[in-house]
């Protein structure tokens, strides 16, 4: 048997107040070989998300976070930079229109660093999970609406974050992204109902959490989905969503259990991931 190749397609590291490299070693141990590494928020690094230039600190420590754990471990780490819709939310209430203005100079700095290889992709971009009011849902979808338009442009794949939705909420999803000419090939939705089958027919690229029980979910309807723990390495929040070792783990649990074959698992961990961030693998 070849080693299996294990992408866990969103995850945050630390390095200043989480587990960091740590976690990427968990990760590493269990038998994950690459990492789709998502910046956190501003907040986290100790700043205000009120300027560029603190979101251009977050980003220099993501990528930064990014070059020490390939330094340190042998995976392939692929950086995802944008601005979280809780932060966008924050930043409309406390500045206004302003608060708009700097997100957006946010996220074409983003796309700035995916154009010189520092990062592959935007995101996580969308809504806020939480219920928020009519006008930050109107502010948050022109904002995608914008990111789509950016990443239209630089041809670079969108990872959204999004309240949780039904059907109709991912069919609302990709009209928007083709309202603007954004390909929904290269559009991710974090944190997937296992609408498998729905996505398809949509072109949108779930994204599912590894739990076993999720994974077999999702598996009734088809294989192509990209997997992820959605770790957010924070001690505060220790058992939010799930561990650095979930993905390999349950990946491998389902190939032991030949639910999972090599075939399978090629195409979710690594052409699908090459092929939707343009990279690289082999
Ligand atoms: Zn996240």
């Amino acid at each position: 048997m070849q080693e299996l190749f294990i992408t866990d397609n969103h995850i945050h590291i630390d390095l200043k107040r989480g587990e960091g490299l740590k976690a990427a070693k968990k990760f590493y141990n269990s038998g994950g070989r690459c990492m789709i590494l998502v910046n956190k928020l501003v907040k986290d690094i100790g700043l205000e998300p009120n300027s560029v230039e603190n979101f251009e600190r977050l980003y220099n420590f993501t990528i930064k976070t990014a070059k020490k754990i390939r330094e340190n471990i042998k995976i392939k780490v692929f950086v995802v930079l944008g601005v979280h819709p809780a932060e966008l939310y924050q930043m409309y209430t406390k500045l206004g229109e302003r608060g708009i203005e700097i997100a957006k100079e946010a996220l074409i700095l983003a796309s700035k660093k995916v154009e010189n290889g520092e990062a592959v992709a935007i995101g996580e971009v969308g809504f806020p999970h939480f219920e928020a009011p009519k006008k930050i849902i109107e502010v948050c979808a022109d904002f995608l609406r914008f990111s789509f338009e950016i990443a239209k442009d630089i041809d670079c794949a969108v990872q959204l974050h999004t309240q949780s939705l039904n059907k109709k909420g991912y069919k609302y999803l990709a009209e928007l992204a083709k309202s603007v000419g954004f390909n929904t090939n290269k559009l991710i939705k974090h944190f997937a109902n296992p609408y498998i089958k729905f996505c398809e027919k949509l072109g949108i690229m779930p994204s599912i959490i590894a739990s076993e029980k999720n994974i077999k979910k999702a598996l009734l309807e088809g294989k192509r989905f990209l997997m992820e723990s959605d770790y957010i390495d924070d001690p505060k929040r220790p058992g939010a969503v799930t561990g650095p070792r979930s993905v390999p783990r349950v990946t491998i649990k389902l190939y032991k259990q030949e639910i999972l074959s090599e075939d399978d698992i090629e195409k979710m961990h690594k052409d699908y991931i090459s092929k939707i961030y343009n990279v690289d693998l082999d």
